[in-house]
């Protein structure tokens, strides 16, 4: 008998991680590697969040926390929902976990029975599908094709509905394509939901903070209010607040969830680091200054790429509103020849052909479920931007 469990079977290592590793690998041979695979601002926490830590520290705050949550962190979330969604939460509708990841795991693990679906979008983040096949649950899958901007059409999320559906996941603004829906295209997902009593909404907002120009972000419990009583809102601070390391996720919701939540997460981890929550109150309830001069870097970053891009012979890469992703397709590249003769069949071979020949590492579509595409994360400088992409025009103009 196999020692590992057999669950263990049904799960892809991250392809996000592997493609950072074999980034890694290869500069530490000495390649000239641009790595513009990893999920994670390049920016450093703010001062005054990084304080708010050192303060908690000094004050001795190091002592196991409430599965839940400090109350000043959940009192904040409650605050934060009021004052930027419009959302009326109570405090025993909050939860924090060890990063929006944790709390998202959490949420499937308390409620899934074996075969019940889930219906995930794709192109989806790497994460939703193993984790619901870890626990017991089947992903459903609907495409959602660049030319809908990569977004859920309503006739299609009323067809993959079943009476086995559990959760609808919602992730906007999206990793890995960037995009977000506007408040109508919510309110139509919104209605097929209403008709369909029994499907919940897991809403995965990491990205909020990140939109730019004039997009307007909504949450679709802030569109639909009908659907508060079966939607977690789910949130964190590793994004908009470059805290990725601090691991403070955190979400609200129908308080039998949050409950079931707790009792699940009592015994798993208990409450989350206490001098992380503590910094998490700062970074929710101090100054927000950072946010427009990360935005600012973010959105010039995505236009001279989405521009150096599409000034690329065979790429064709739309402007996403929102995260730090841009998800170009590589369709025309497929069946042209490298230098080498090597033929590009796949969004697999074309990325890895791009790394081998030019040193760029990014991420293949097909590992996000909707391919021939590549997603570029543009959490870098400029000028590594700029060399990436001139190195990317290299290479499509080298295929023949
Ligand atoms: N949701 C999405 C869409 C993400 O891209 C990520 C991180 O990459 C997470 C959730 C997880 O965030 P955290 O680092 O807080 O676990």
């Amino acid at each position: 008998m196999a020692f590992i469990a057999d669950a263990l079977s049904r799960v892809k290592p991250s392809a996000t991680i592997a493609a950072t590793q074999k980034a890694r690998d290869l500069k530490a041979q000495g390649r000239d590697i641009i790595s513009l695979s990893v999920g994670e601002p390049d920016f450093d926490t703010p001062d005054n969040i990084k304080k708010a830590a050192i303060a908690a520290i000094e004050r001795g705050e190091t002592k196991y926390t409430p599965v839940l949550g400090i109350t000043p962190l959940r009192e904040a979330i409650v605050r934060k929902f009021k004052r930027e969604n419009g959302l009326d939460y109570k405090m025993s509708q909050t939860i924090v976990g060890t990063g929006g990841k944790h709390v998202l795991f959490n949420a499937f693990m308390a409620t899934m029975n074996l075969g019940d679906e889930v219906i995930i979008p794709a192109p989806y983040w790497v994460s939703y599908p193993d984790m619901v096949l870890l626990c017991g649950g089947s992903p459903v899958f609907v495409s959602c094709s660049m030319k809908n901007n990569f977004k859920l059409a309503p006739a299609d999320l009323e067809k993959a509905i079943t009476p086995r559906t559990k959760w609808l996941v919602l992730n906007s603004p999206s990793n890995p394509s960037g995009a977000a829906y506007t408040r109508d295209e919510l309110k139509a997902v919104g209605e097929v939901l209403k008709r369909h009593p029994h499907v919940w909404v897991l809403t995965d907002d990491m990205y909020e903070h990140l939109c730019y120009g004039d997009f307007e972000y909504t949450t679709i419990a802030q569109v639909v209010p009908e659907l508060m009583d079966r939607t977690l809102t789910m949130n964190g601070v590793s994004k908009a607040y470059a805290m990725t390391g601090w691991r403070v996720g955190y979400a609200a919701g129908p308080e039998s969830l949050i409950k079931a939540m707790d009792l699940l997460q009592g015994q798993q981890t208990s409450g989350t680091c206490s001098i992380a929550q503590w910094a998490a109150v700062e970074a929710l309830d101090g100054s927000q200054a950072h946010l427009p001069v990360f935005k600012q870097a973010f959105q010039e970053r995505r236009d001279l790429v989405v521009s150096m891009l599409n000034q690329a012979r065979y790429i064709t890469c739309p402007t996403p509103e929102g995260a730090f992703y841009v998800y170009p397709s590589c369709e025309e590249a497929l069946g042209k020849k490298t230098k080498e003769g090597k033929v590009i069949a796949t969004d697999e071979d074309f990325i890895s052909e791009l790394l081998m020949s030019e040193g760029v590492a990014v991420v293949h579509g097909t590992a996000f479920g909707q391919g021939p595409n590549f997603r570029i994360s543009y959490a870098a400088s400029l000028t590594t931007l700029e060399d990436a992409c001139t190195r990317i025009q290299q290479f499509t103009g080298s295929l023949t």
